[in-house]
């Protein structure tokens, strides 16, 4: 059976056709810079990879080229769109309607058009990309991956914000938590790498891409999650500030006459890790300026560092006990950095990592010291394995 699956959001639009049950790869690829004139199609298929810079102006644009390209003769992926047997969309936010994978039909259609408000970003992309499917491939069953579906059964009192209960009530203002496509993954393949049953696994894991989200996993499900009603909270991320005192963003907004608008931006575009150092955005400038002894790099790295640690110090109190850190994202799989530093200085809660395995891992693996009562794992996340196995498993 072929999946296509379909990862479209914000900057990027990535997809990966799969043979399942198998999990073989047919074709992989991802449009970046969308919006600009030097956006950059990757292809990779039979050994062969292709990249091509051009301007592309939305994931409208981005996908109708994707899907061009895979029928070229030349290029041989498919034949027709036809050979295609499901559709797996990842879909970021769809509130509290639906707690798992749905095969997609008008009601969740409108559903998910419904939550643009709580994903303005990512569902708009997300519902254009199902909408092209539907023209093209009308028969063909498509199903939708929630990102936020893998922390559905946070308990109450951990998805409570303490403002007044009719917020919840009217506006299903709640903590929500993202990245669950890639916990999915992370727990999964952690449990494997330790040869343990994740159901007795307690896990602290951290997804550190441009987007990074704390997850505390234990009785086999999340538990715990840093990122909330919004991607916003919780760790320093890219451009995210994660926790801030609302007190400070109102009195901001009161001191230099900021808009709602603005502010928004502000928080989710200009802050993070790009906002304190002044840098960039992107973590390896941040690692170069730091090693040229830039003072600012090594704020934002301390700061950053500092929040994963609080983080791991209060989902351990929280899961009673922890038996693994598991690390992924583009941050997470590559920065030996940013996990030595994370994993400094606690020996008292029995983590110690092994220096030079940190240094010499290639790939995914252990990297905690022989006598580390807790490991330390870095897993290669792969979301669109995610979605292509939960697509299967809806359609037969
Ligand atoms: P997303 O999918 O959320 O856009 P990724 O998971 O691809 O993000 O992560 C992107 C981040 O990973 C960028 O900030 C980039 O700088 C960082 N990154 C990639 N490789 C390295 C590396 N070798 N060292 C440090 N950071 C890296």
């Amino acid at each position: 059976m072929k999946i296509f699956v379909l990862n479209s959001g914000g900057s990027s639009v990535k997809f990966k056709i799969l043979e399942m049950p198998a999990e073989e790869e047919i074709a992989s690829g991802k449009v970046e810079k969308l919006g600009s004139s030097d956006a950059i199609f990757h292809l990779n298929y039979n050994n062969n990879k292709l990249k091509e810079i051009q301007e592309i102006k939305n994931h409208g644009e981005a996908i109708n080229l994707i899907l061009e390209t895979l029928i070229k003769p030349e290029i041989e992926i498919l034949n027709d769109y036809e050979e295609i047997d499901v559709v797996g969309h990842r879909v970021v936010h769809a509130g509290e309607n639906f707690t798992g994978s749905v095969m997609i039909d008008q009601e969740v259609i409108d559903t998910i058009r419904d939550s643009f408000d709580l994903a303005p970003l990512h569902n708009p992309p997300n519902l254009k990309g199902i909408e092209i499917f539907k023209e093209i491939l009308p028969g063909t069953p498509m199903v939708a991956v929630f990102d936020n579906a893998f922390h559905a059964e946070i308990p109450d009192y951990v998805r409570t914000y303490a403002i007044p209960y009719k917020y919840y009530e009217k506006h299903a203002v709640r903590r929500y938590g993202f990245h669950g496509i890639t916990f999915n993954y992370m727990t999964d393949r952690a449990a494997e790498i330790l040869e343990r049953d994740k159901n007795e696994l307690k896990l602290f894991s951290l997804m550190l891409g441009s987007g990074c989200t704390a997850n505390a996993f234990k009785n086999g499900k999340s538990f715990e999650v840093s990122t909330g009603f919004t991607p916003l909270e919780g760790l320093v991320q890219s451009t995210r500030s994660g926790d801030i005192d609302p007190a400070a963003v109102l009195y901001l907004m009161r001191k230099e006459n900021i808009s709602i608008d603005e502010m928004d931006r502000i928080l989710n575009s200009e802050s993070g890790w790009k906002g304190i150092s002044g840098i960039s955005n992107d973590f390896r400038k941040i690692v170069e300026a730091y090693q040229q002894g830039n003072e600012m790099a090594e704020l934002a790295i301390n700061t950053a560092v500092h929040r994963a640690q609080k983080y791991l110090g209060a989902y351990t109190a929280v899961m009673g006990g922890l038996d693994a850190v598991v690390f992924a994202g583009g941050v997470g799989e590559n920065s030996v950095l940013l996990r030595e530093k994370i994993c400094s200085d606690l020996e008292h809660l029995n983590i110690k990592l092994d220096k030079k395995l940190n240094q010499n891992l290639e790939g995914e693996g252990i990297i905690s010291a022989a006598d580390s009562r807790v490991k330390i794992v870095v897993v290669n996340t792969d979301e669109e394995v995610v979605i292509a196995r939960e697509s299967y498993n809806k359609v037969v």
